[in-house]
């Protein structure tokens, strides 16, 4: 099979012939048709993450936001069919047994498998997975549609369902790329008043075609005062990875108000303890999500309340897509079509 190999951290991906992988007894083998490109691929093929990088294999095959059919299956598998298509995410397998797997919490099982990291993932033809953890995607969606909501979708959907938010709150979405862009629509189908927050005026026009009601550009305006003249916001997810967008969503908060991180900026984030005690400010994270949450995600998407804005490539084009998005060209998701 043909796949996009990382050989050595911080080196183009190697696009050649791979063994074809053999499905254990609890396993499924995916004709791959669509993989969407995260940027946490890239974080992983330049060695970013010195905490990963002790869990992952090499060489690898990077990829966790997989559509395919089935096109094998072990001895074990009895809940699904050759023939079905079923996509896979970041969670490649999780225990179900220890305390995190039985609180409903299996996105964070220490025992956990990662798709594209400690296992091969989907920039390939091929690809094999557990049973127990592929899911089922809806017919109304094709397979590029679907690919990036194992991923990009399923981690606002997360990060904004753990708010709680309530129809008429104030939400800003900080960065309106391939996470903000979803992050918009799921907030403001949750009745949340959407407030967008970019550096490119482009992105903050898509945010508004999207129903963001307001939108403010953080080089040419004073992000904190437009907040504060709206009321501040009863939750700032941050999607970006500039440390500054964390500090601009801090005090653009109102009392009471949450901020979910979401994007990774490499150096800690830093707040006053007095600023939060003030006004008990409340940060949380969120780590993409289980698999009820991805079927949750995919069935808002094939009612048609969540679109994720895509452009498709061949495989053989993952490193120029690598090279675009270290230059922040990219807007929504790229997905390799296979
Ligand atoms: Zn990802
Ligand atoms: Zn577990």
């Amino acid at each position: 099979m043909k796949a996009a190999i990382v050989k050595q951290f911080k080196e183009p991906l190697v696009i050649e012939e791979s063994a074809r992988p053999t499905p254990a007894a609890d396993e499924v083998l995916l004709q791959i048709a669509a993989c969407g490109v995260c940027h946490s691929d890239l974080h992983l093929a330049e060695g970013d993450w010195p905490q990963m990088m002790k869990i992952v294999k090499t060489p690898l095959i990077l990829g966790h936001e997989v559509v395919g059919q089935i096109i094998e299956k072990g001895a074990a598998v009895t809940q699904l069919e050759i023939g079905e298509r079923v996509g896979v995410a970041w969670i490649h397998y999780a225990c179900g047994a220890c305390e995190l797997c039985l609180e409903g919490n299996e996105n964070l099982c220490p025992k956990q498998q990662i798709t594209g990291a400690t296992v091969d993932g989907g920039f390939a033809e091929l690809m094999k997975a557990k049973a127990s953890h592929v899911i089922k995607v809806p017919a109304a969606l094709t397979s590029e549609e679907a690919a990036p909501l194992f991923c990009a979708g399923v981690t606002v959907y997360r990060a904004i369902k753990k708010a709680r938010i309530h129809s008429g709150q104030r939400v800003a979405i900080f960065g309106i790329g391939g996470l903000g862009h979803l992050a918009v629509q799921i907030a403001q189908s949750s009745g949340a008043q959407v407030i967008a927050i970019d550096v490119n005026d482009e992105k903050l026009a898509f945010a508004q075609a999207l129903g963001a009601t307001h939108c403010i550009n953080a080089t040419t305006e004073k992000t904190v005062q437009r907040m504060a003249s709206l009321g501040g916001a009863h939750l700032c997810i941050v999607t970006s990875a500039a440390k500054a967008a964390y500090d601009a969503a801090f005090y653009s908060l109102r009392p009471g108000g949450a901020i979910a991180v979401v994007g990774l900026p490499a150096e800690p984030l830093t707040f006053p303890a007095i600023a939060m005690v003030g006004r008990e400010a409340h940060i949380y994270a969120s780590a993409v999500g289980t698999r009820q949450d991805v079927r949750d995600v995919l069935e808002m998407a094939a009612q048609g309340k969540l679109q994720c804005q895509i452009e498709t490539r061949p495989l053989e084009q993952v490193n120029e897509i690598f090279a675009e998005m270290r230059a922040g060209k990219i807007s929504g998701r790229m997905v390799l079509k296979l």
